[in-house]
């Protein structure tokens, strides 16, 4: 593919202009392909058609997917699977939450949005061409880019737990230390801006690296990244939840624990990093506790053991979080 150079900069052609100047051989494109074009043709300005798109996109997924966790909730049936028993948020709370979530969402993630497509493009990234790539070329890619947000992840995570990182930033995303699926992206816009550069920062290197990344597979890269996000804070682990099947994949049962005991499993979707570097010593201990502690109890009695062994965890969390934010006031005062 490629532009039509007496017409102008890429960037100022509108997506009729991009497409006559492509080679793009209609009769071979699917129904998706042309949905795609069509999209573009529409709205006629790229940068606000992919931006529109991305908004779209992340609104739908992000609400959509914390719908089925709002129901689960609400059914008593589901509460043996709690990893909190007993600790469901209220309407209220969740209505909290999801003002928090949209405010930010559109001061800072919309603005973030509309930015993305000149940055993708000066990287080389495709936006408006169609055909697509193919799905063997997007595994290795989506693959990279879980990897990569997980590490970055970690270690931004770990400097978030630092005096006055938490005490200003971090501190608001802890609000809930049994948390829900709306609390995923409950944070400090500061925040958001951090830990969001973990997941735009694989595509647009790898982009960069190799010039063979299309747009949509930083789509179905965003979208399993929020499925991942919102189902790490759902507050339950089913015995069909994806770390049963695949071992060293996080999940809610890892993430809810950070929320409860303040301490340990920083990353996201995967376990290797706090295995490998030793952050989730309390977690493994805090796990044999409650293995040991109600093995062989029928349902009630093991529901009450876990709740004692929460409350105990969650009282440790709050004396740790205490005590970071006592060392914040120590370094602010010196
Ligand atoms: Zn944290
Ligand atoms: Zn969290």
């Amino acid at each position: 593919m490629s532009f039509n150079a007496t017409v102008g900069s890429p960037h100022q052609l509108t997506a009729s202009q991009l497409y006559a100047g492509s080679n793009v051989d209609y009769a071979q494109i699917n129904w998706f392909e042309k949905q795609w074009m069509a999209w573009y043709l529409w709205i006629g300005n790229p940068v606000i058609a992919t931006g529109l798109a991305a908004l779209l996109l992340h609104e739908t997924v992000y609400f959509g997917r914390c719908i089925p966790w709002i129901i689960i909730d609400a059914i008593p049936f589901f509460r043996k699977w709690k990893l909190q028993p007993g600790k469901l948020p209220t309407p209220q709370e969740q209505w909290e939450c999801t003002k928090g979530v949209l405010f930010s969402h559109f001061t800072v993630e919309a603005p973030a949005i509309f930015l993305f497509h000149p940055i993708a493009e000066s990287c080389g990234m495709k936006t408006w061409q169609v055909p697509f790539p193919a799905w063997q070329t997007m595994l290795p890619q989506l693959a990279f880019f879980f990897f990569f947000e997980d590490m970055f992840h970690y270690f931004s995570h770990q400097l978030l737990h630092t005096p006055l990182l938490y005490k200003h930033i971090h501190k608001l995303h802890h609000k809930y230390s049994a948390p829900f699926g709306l609390a995923a992206e409950y944070a400090h816009p500061l925040e958001v801006m951090i830990l969001g550069t973990g997941t735009i920062l694989g595509p647009l290197l790898y982009c960069k690296l190799t010039q063979n990344v299309h747009i949509l597979t930083v789509y179905i890269w965003i979208t399993l990244r929020l499925f991942q996000a919102i189902d790490a804070h759902s507050g339950y682990d089913f015995p069909w939840s994806l770390q049963h099947i695949v071992p060293f994949w996080s999940g809610a049962e890892h993430h809810d624990f950070h929320h409860m005991a303040f301490v340990n499993n920083y990353s996201t979707s995967f376990r290797w990093w706090d295995r490998v570097l030793g952050t989730d010593s309390k977690y493994r201990a805090y796990r044999e506790r409650i293995r040991a502690a109600t093995k062989g109890l029928d349902e009630a009695h093991r529901k009450a053991v876990e709740e004692k062994l929460v409350a105990e965890e969650e009282e440790a969390g709050f004396a740790a979080e205490k005590e970071v934010e006592r060392q914040a006031e120590g370094k602010k005062n010196q």
